[in-house]
Order: C-alpha cells, then structure tokens, then sequence
C-alpha cells in the first residue's frame, strides 16, 4: 500500500547540504499500521512527509496502493492525495471555523457536493464522538477532541492511507491512550492502513504491527511485531 524506494532528502542549509534521510526504502502492506521510532533529528517526520509528497524527495520513489506519486503532475498529485489522510501534532485546524466547517473543507476542496459533504461531516465527527461539537470552534475544545477532529477531517474523503506526525505527543497519557483507540478503530473498521512517527516508544509498542527504527536517516531496523518470535 505505502513503498518508499530508496528515498532520500538533502537541505540546503547556508552552503551546506543536509542529509535528513539518506537513501532508505520501506514497504507497508495494506491494513498495517507501521510505527517510526527513534530520537529527534532521525529523520521521522522528512520521511513520512514523503508518503505523500509534502517534501518532495531529493531521490527515489514513493507508490501508495500501485501509483508512483512521484511521477505525477500537480493535478493528478492532488487528486491522489485525497486517498491520503494526514494528522499532526499540532492539529493543524482552522481556528476561525467550526469543527464541522474544518471537516467540511477537505470535501469542498474535492468537490463534493453541498448535501453529500453535509451528510459525510457529521459521519465523520459521529465516528471520533464528537456530534455534539460540530458547531463549536478550536478553541473550545480540549487537546484531545481537537486531535479527533482533526482524525475527522483526514478521514472525510475516505483516504486508504492516514500519515500521523506525532499525533499524541501534546497530549497527556490517558488523552493519548484514547486516541491510539481511535486510530486502531480506524484501521480495523476502515482497513486503512497507518503510518505513525513517534518518539514515544510506548506509543508504537501499544499500537503497531511493524515497528521501523530511524537513526542518522536511515532505517536500521524493522521490527514485525506479528510475530511473537521477534516481539520488541
Ligand atoms: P525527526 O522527525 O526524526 O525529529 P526530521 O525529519 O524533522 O527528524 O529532521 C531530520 C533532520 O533534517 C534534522 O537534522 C533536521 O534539523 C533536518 N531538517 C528537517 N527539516 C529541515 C529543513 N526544512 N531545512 C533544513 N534542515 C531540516
Ligand atoms: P510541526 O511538525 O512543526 O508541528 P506541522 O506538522 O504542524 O508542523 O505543519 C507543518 C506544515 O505542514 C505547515 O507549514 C502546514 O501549513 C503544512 N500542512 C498542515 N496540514 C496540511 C495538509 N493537510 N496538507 C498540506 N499541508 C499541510
């Protein structure tokens, strides 16, 4: 579903160029969810930000479900990326639009029309348990609903792939436990496959299948926790 293939991603910084991942490769099987350790600086979050083209990769390839991302044109990257759902740990949601309005968004920008996008808002919200808020703004919501709004809106135009960035690293331990719920929910009951980047190792332990280790920009470990043989 995901195939990053031999990716790698240099910045220029001043006169000098930075590896942030060095050419590495990654497959993830359809309904996974694949968990990125390791320390700040290891390239995590470069490297998830290249599932979907947000960095562009200095080389390689990138397929999501059979379709080389990278050989597309704006248009067609844009289209492809609905059926790639993103979360962060900031949230990134609109401050000045209601939760519904922030869901709401994502369709309108894909043309959904007006009855169908009303309709697929509040199915949205209805499954991160938020009905009752969609009127509300950002501001009015805590840490953790603000995370399941933003789960919301990266699941509206029903995305096969959802790419988290840290999602529960603002959030105290019982507010993240609780989003790990709705992620695996998401994951099961939707088949879509996941890609987190944590630096919380407790985080990938309790919901990962596979579990990559970054280190230098590289990946030097991936760790299937399918099988117990190998259980981190
Ligand atoms: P992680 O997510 O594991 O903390 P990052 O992918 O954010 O790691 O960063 C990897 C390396 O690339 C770090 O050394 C970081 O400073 C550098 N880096 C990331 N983004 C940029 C950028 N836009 N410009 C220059 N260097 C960057
Ligand atoms: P940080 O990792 O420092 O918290 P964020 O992940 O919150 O940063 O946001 C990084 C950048 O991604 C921002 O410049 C933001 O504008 C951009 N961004 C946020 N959401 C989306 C999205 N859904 N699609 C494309 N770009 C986005």
């Amino acid at each position: 579903m995901i195939t990053l293939r031999e990716v790698s991603k240099q910045y220029k910084v001043g006169r000098d160029w930075v590896d942030a991942v060095k050419p590495t490769s990654l497959h993830v099987e359809k309904g996974q969810i694949q968990g990125i350790i390791g320390f700040s600086g290891a390239g995590k979050s470069t490297l998830l930000r290249m599932a979907n083209l947000l960095e562009l990769p200095t080389a390689g390839e990138v397929y999501i479900d059979g379709q080389e991302l990278t050989g597309l044109n704006a248009g067609e990257l844009r289209e492809a990326r609905r059926s790639i759902g993103m979360i962060f740990q900031h949230y990134n949601l609109l401050s000045n639009e209601t939760c519904a309005a922030n869901v709401e968004f994502v369709l309108k920008a894909a043309n959904v029309p007006s009855k169908q996008r009303k309709r697929r808002v509040e199915e949205c919200l209805e499954i991160v348990g938020l009905a009752d808020k969609a009127r509300q703004y950002p501001a009015q919501l805590s840490g953790g609903q603000k995370q399941r709004v933003a789960i919301a809106r990266a699941l509206a135009n029903n995305p096969k792939v959802l790419l988290c960035d840290e999602p529960t690293s603002a959030l105290d331990p019982v507010t993240t436990l609780s989003i790990l719920e709705f992620l695996e929910k998401i994951n099961r009951e939707f088949q879509v496959t996941i890609m987190l980047v944590t630096h919380e190792i407790q985080v990938a332990k309790r919901l990962c299948s596979q579990i990559a280790v970054m280190e230098g920009g590289v990946i030097t470990e991936q760790l299937d926790r399918s099988r117990p043989d190998i259980e981190p």
